[in-house]
C-alpha cells in the first residue's frame, strides 16, 4: 500500500520528500574559497558533502566514511593526490575524480593511471563538475547509463543525429544517419580489423570515463607497447573514419588532449 513505485494516482506526498539516496561526496581540496564554493555548489544540487583538508584526512574519510564519489584535489599540502588515490584504490573502487590545475597534465596522467575515474582541469564549470559526477556515478552503480542486462548490453550512442552501436557479444558495429526528420534513417554495418575492434572494445567497456594512452596501449597492445603511442594515433584515426560523420571533427572518439581518450557515454536508457 505504502509501496512508493506504483502509486501514481495518490503520488501526492512523494513531492515533499528528499530524494531516496542523496550521494556522499568527499572534497579533498586545501584551498579553502575552492573547498567551500564546491560545498556551496554540490549540496545546492543535491549531494551530501565531506571536507578534507589534507591528503592524510582525504585518505582517512575515504575509507571510513563511504563517500560515492571523491573529489581529489592533486596538490595538497602534506602529499599529492596521487599517493591518495593508490591509498584509495587499495581499500575501494569508489569513483575518483581528480581536480589539477593547468601544467599538471603529467600529474593528472598519473593519477588516471593510478586508478583515478576522471579528472577536471581548473578553473572548471558548475555544469561540468556536475556531469562529470554523474558520470561517476553511473560507472559505480555498475553498467553506465544502460539498463538491466549488464554487461551484454550493447552500446548505443546518438549524437547530431548520427547513432553508434556497438554489440560486443556478436561482434557487430553500426552507424545510423538520420538524412532528415522524416526518415528512420540507414543503417549500416562496419567492418572494422581485429586490432580495430579490440580497441573499440576496450572503450565500450569503459564508455564515457577517460582513458591515459597507457592504459589503452597496455590493455589492447600489451604491456610492452605502452609508450608506443604512435599506435593510438594511426588506429583512433582508422576507427574515427569509419565511426564518424566527420573523423577531423569527432563526437564519439574523444581526444582527451595530451591524457588519452573518451568514447562518448552509453546512452541507452531502454532496450
Ligand atoms: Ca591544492
Amino acid at each position: 500500500m505504502n509501496d512508493p513505485t506504483r502509486s501514481p494516482s495518490r503520488a501526492q506526498p512523494l513531492q515533499v520528500s528528499q530524494p531516496a539516496h542523496m550521494p556522499l561526496v568527499l572534497i579533498v581540496e586545501d584551498e579553502e574559497p575552492i573547498r567551500r564554493f564546491l560545498h556551496a555548489t554540490l549540496e545546492a544540487n543535491h549531494f551530501r558533502v565531506k571536507e578534507a583538508g589534507t591528503a592524510r584526512e582525504g585518505t582517512l574519510l575515504a575509507v571510513t566514511t563511504y563517500p560515492d564519489v571523491v573529489l581529489l584535489d592533486l596538490g595538497l599540502p602534506d602529499g599529492d593526490g596521487l599517493n591518495v588515490t593508490r591509498a584509495i584504490r587499495k581499500e575501494s573502487r569508489t569513483p575518483i575524480v581528480v581536480l589539477s590545475a593547468r601544467g599538471q597534465e603529467s600529474d593528472k596522467v598519473a593519477a588516471l593511471d593510478a586508478g583515478a575515474d576522471d579528472y577536471l582541469t581548473k578553473p572548471f564549470g558548475v555544469g561540468e563538475l556536475l556531469a562529470r559526477l554523474r558520470v561517476a556515478l553511473r560507472h559505480a552503480n555498475g553498467a553506465g547509463s544502460r539498463t538491466r542486462g549488464g554487461e551484454d548490453s550493447p552500446y548505443e550512442c546518438t549524437l547530431d543525429g548520427r547513432t553508434l552501436r556497438v554489440d560486443l557479444s556478436a561482434r557487430l558495429v553500426h552507424v545510423t544517419d538520420k538524412d532528415s526528420c522524416q526518415s528512420p534513417g540507414t543503417r549500416r554495418e562496419v567492418r572494422l580489423t581485429p586490432m580495430e575492434f579490440k580497441l573499440l572494445a576496450f572503450m565500450v567497456k569503459h564508455a564515457g570515463k577517460v582513458l591515459t594512452h597507457q592504459m589503452i596501449l597496455k590493455e589492447v597492445w600489451g604491456p610492452q607497447h605502452t609508450s608506443d603511442v604512435q599506435y593510438l594515433r594511426v588506429y583512433t584515426g582508422e576507427l574515427r573514419k569509419k565511426l564518424e560523420a566527420d573523423p577531423a571533427q569527432p563526437r564519439f572518439m574523444i581526444t582527451e588532449p595530451g591524457v588519452g581518450y573518451r568514447l562518448a557515454e552509453n546512452r541507452v536508457m531502454q532496450s
